[in-house]
């Protein structure tokens, strides 16, 4: 294998050579400044991605992760809740709300979207179920029109994961704009990634957003002083910085991956792979591109000789792994979910990703195809 050839699955590096100069100057400004956290960079991008999304109220933290459990407990969420999620998400997602204390209510995805079927939340509601935690999973905004006259008609939280989402708009309305309060990721390969970790949650609520900034900075309102339980996840401003360059790129690298997806839709569609399926009034922003089809393992296995990455978002369902054996699940329990881990394959995506790369992925697909057709 020529590793000079090989294409990645994904490529953060990319993305600081496309702005280096505008990077390493507002870096330098940081470090001249001696302020590193909490700052005037933090202030301001804060500010400009709320507005990018379209929220009042953004809160810079310290990692997706972060975001929604912070973004939990602003909602009064705690042991002896109940939280209703997807099982086919990043494992944070289930993670966030554990240690909120309240125990995820995994249910079932759409066949198509692999986002969360919303047919399925009423049967899991209970007395105990405080929220719903939609997860726009690949880019793709879950029916949030749905969830929301659900949500509305029992009085539930709505807490969005927008960790995949930056930029997706479903019926022309952007994630993290539907629910009561948002949280984003911006680890290094999401669609705004910072160099290191790095988080913020939106809201439109003023109430929300004073308690999620006493959360974040041990219940302070003024320092020292902590009028109630809180922690430490704070954005620093070298990654604000940083990310405020890189929000101006992002509706061009939004669409830069949507065209790419395009053609790999338009080229792998007639090789008997199934692609990504957009819903009427979606336009999703393809964080990930994942296919299916039934001889996943062998297909990476060959992408994986001819130097092609690719990865399995995710390879075992939350509810079936040894971690969450305590929430009760079995195998059976989310069939669709559990077809999808063995079928999915992510392939590379990136807005700089060149047209040829993806030709040589189609092409790499279908010799497999056609080998895997004559035995
Ligand atoms: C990345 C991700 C998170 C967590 O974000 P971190 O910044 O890595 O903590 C949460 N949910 C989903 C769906 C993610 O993809």
């Amino acid at each position: 294998m020529d590793l000079a050839l090989s294409i990645p699955l994904t490529h953060p590096k990319a993305s600081y050579l496309a702005c280096k100069e505008e990077i390493d100057a507002a870096i330098k400004r940081v470090m001249e400044s001696g302020r590193y956290i909490l700052g005037q960079e933090v202030k301001a991008f804060e500010q400009e991605f709320a507005a990018y999304i379209g929220v009042r109220f953004g809160i810079g933290v310290g990692s997706g992760t972060e975001a929604l459990h912070i973004a939990l407990r602003a909602c009064g969420i705690q042991s002896g809740d109940e939280v209703i999620t997807v099982s086919h998400t990043a494992v944070a997602t289930v993670a966030a709300i554990q240690l909120s204390g309240a125990r995820p209510i995994l249910i079932d995805i759409d066949r198509d979207t692999l986002v969360m079927d919303v047919s399925q939340i009423e049967r899991a509601i209970t007395p105990r179920t405080k929220a719903i935690l939609p997860v726009h999973l690949y880019g793709n905004v879950v029916d949030m029109k749905s969830l929301r006259s659900i949500s509305e008609s029992h009085g539930l939280w709505v807490i969005e994961d927008c960790a995949q989402s930056h930029g997706a708009t479903h019926q022309g309305q952007k994630s993290g704009t539907w629910g009561n309060i948002a949280a984003f990721s911006f680890y290094p390969t999401k669609n705004l990634g910072a160099f290191g970790d790095g988080g913020m949650v939106l809201t439109n609520d003023p109430e929300l957003d004073e308690r999620v900034r006493l959360l974040r900075e041990y219940g302070w309102r003024q320092r020292y002083i902590s009028e109630i339980l809180g922690l430490n996840s704070r954005l620093d401003e070298l990654q604000a910085t940083i990310l405020r360059v890189k929000l101006k790129h992002l509706d061009q690298w939004n669409e830069e991956r949507r065209k790419k997806a395009k053609i790999y839709t338009e080229r792998l569609t007639s090789l008997g792979i199934v692609c990504p399926s957009e819903k009427a009034g979606a336009l999703p922003v393809y964080h990930l591109y994942v296919i299916r089809t039934e001889k996943r393992d062998a297909l990476q296995m060959f992408l994986k000789a001819k130097g092609i990455e690719t990865l399995v978002h995710y390879p075992i369902p939350i509810h079936l792994q040894n971690a969450y054996k305590g929430l009760g699940y079995r195998k059976g329990d989310l069939p669709v979910t559990e077809q999808c881990a063995s079928e999915i394959l992510s392939l590379p995506l990136f807005p700089e990703l060149k047209e040829d790369e993806i030709e040589r992925v189609v092409e790499s697909i279908r010799s497999f195809m056609k080998a895997a057709s004559i035995k």
